[in-house]
């Protein structure tokens, strides 16, 4: 199958068009990483997404809409705090977890009971959803465990030869995927971090929880569970306390041959003199949306990344740090 990568216009749309209501899947971009998306209603499409990416099939997948689907025909009940929530940041980077009306194949959600959905604010993905008016399963267009794709051409270095569309939508501004919040329960719950941070959820709402999955019980959002965004060199991550043992193991590494990059954010590179070093950026903003970037450029050019933690961890760095534990196993 030969993948091609178009710019979002009317002959691409409807190609799109044709390849979901055939079964098929289409990459798309949104604000925070490409999905690889499917005709939500199509058992046999959503089952394809799975074999296309690896994808464990306990790992259930979101659902996106266009800003003016009625989102009630999916799901059965929408607290008042999900409402406000909803209105303050949809579209946007953010994933609500309601009770699903199973109106959806089944695959989606891995037979949860329950549903995710969001809508992106990437104007491509508005128009790829809005021509389609379907809710579109969507996990994100890369191989499973791999670095998740922030541009088209990511996208094409996992999927060429499995999809026949990629919609070019530029690089992705957001760069991590989106917050998931559990809104099942009295209060809303962060299942998994991201730029709608916990802080900003309890302005608008007052109490958000912050699910930790541990190691040996169930997963409230079985995603959570696997290895992830990882790149194919050899990773370390070192706190940013232990930035001293971080240039001592870069030293350490480059005498035994290795071709080594730090991956750290400016201020930290500053410290670290004539280190190569992959750029996280000046603000948390921008560590978000380099990370996977770099860190697809690293295992391009280093056979080992040593990633140094970000001195500060809460606000979206809560989810930058996450997905740096998840690339470059255990923090150091
Ligand atoms: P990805 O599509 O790779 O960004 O992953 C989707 C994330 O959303 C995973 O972490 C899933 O566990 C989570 N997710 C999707 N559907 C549900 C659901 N119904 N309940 C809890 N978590 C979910
Ligand atoms: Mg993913």
């Amino acid at each position: 199958m030969q993948t091609e990568i178009l710019d979002i216009n009317d002959v691409s749309l409807k190609l799109s068009k044709r390849i979901i209501m055939n079964g098929g899947a289409v990459a798309f971009p949104t604000e925070t990483v490409y999905g690889l998306g499917a005709n939500a209603f199509d058992n046999a499409a959503v089952e394809n997404i799975f074999k296309i990416k690896g994808r464990p099939n306990d790992n259930p997948l979101i659902v996106h809409v266009h800003k003016d689907y009625d989102i009630s025909s999916l799901v059965s009940y929408v607290p008042d705090y999900a409402k406000t929530r909803a209105e303050n940041v949809w579209p946007g980077p953010l994933t609500m977890v309601y009770n699903s009306k199973c109106t959806v194949s089944k695959a989606v959600s891995c037979g949860l009971n329950t549903l995710a959905v969001r809508i992106p604010s990437h104007q491509g993905a508005q128009k790829f959803l809005k021509y389609l008016n379907l809710p579109i399963a969507a996990p994100s267009a890369n191989i499973s465990k791999h670095v998740s794709p922030t541009s088209a051409e990511h996208v094409f270095n996992d999927l060429n030869g499995k999809i026949e569309l990629i919609l070019q939508g530029g690089k992705c501004c957001g760069g991590i995927e989106s917050t998931v919040l559990d809104c099942t329960g009295d209060f809303p719950v962060i299942l998994r971090s991201g730029l709608i941070t916990r802080e900003m959820i309890e302005k608008v709402v007052g109490r958000c929880g912050l699910y930790e999955f541990k190691e040996g019980c169930a997963a409230r959002s079985p995603g959570m569970k696997y290895k992830h965004y990882s790149p194919n060199c050899k990773t370390m991550l070192f706190s940013f306390k232990d930035l001293n043992y971080a240039l001592k193991e870069y030293e350490k590494q480059k005498r035994l041959g290795e071709k080594v990059k730090l991956l750290c954010d400016e201020a930290t590179a500053k410290i670290c003199g004539t280190a190569e070093y992959l750029s996280l950026g000046n603000t948390e903003a921008e560590a978000a949306s380099n990370l996977y970037q770099k860190l697809r450029e690293g295992e391009n050019c280093a056979t080992l990344i040593i990633a140094v933690a970000p001195e500060k961890q809460d606000g979206i760095m809560t989810g930058v740090m996450n997905r740096l534990i998840k690339a470059c196993g255990n923090e150091k």
